[in-house]
């Protein structure tokens, strides 16, 4: 009896990549944690327009780095997309998640990053 031999493919940006039971983890952990922050926010009563400016004013003050570089980004819905980041940064988007803006599932686990 021949024996089908099943190879995985490591590379996630083949097309050919099945996500791992750790990216399904990861997309799991995301949406909870997106869960989370939407009904801790619901309880919290509405920003005055004087506290808006304040966070307005402090997140402007926060300097970016003036080199950045293009990072590819496979998601866990299979798109990928480019973003970019600071140049001195080696994983600017290790465990993160985003809203894919191909197919717009929010949030997307970020699979792989490679700079290009
Ligand atoms: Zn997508």
């Amino acid at each position: 009896m021949a024996t089908q031999q099943v190879t995985a493919i490591a590379d996630p940006f083949s097309p050919e990549y099945r996500l791992t039971p750790r990216d399904h983890r990861r997309q799991r952990e995301a949406e909870q944690s997106r869960e989370w922050v939407l009904r801790e926010v619901a309880k919290t009563p509405p920003l005055t327009a004087e506290q808006q400016e304040k966070i307005a004013t402090l997140l402007r003050s926060i300097e970016r780095s003036p080199e950045r570089r293009p990072w590819e980004l496979r998601l866990y819905c299979g798109h990928v997309v480019v973003r970019d980041a600071a140049a001195s940064n080696d994983d600017p988007f290790g465990e993160s998640y985003l809203t894919c803006t191909e197919c717009g599932l929010d949030p997307s686990a970020v699979i792989a990053s490679r700079p290009c």
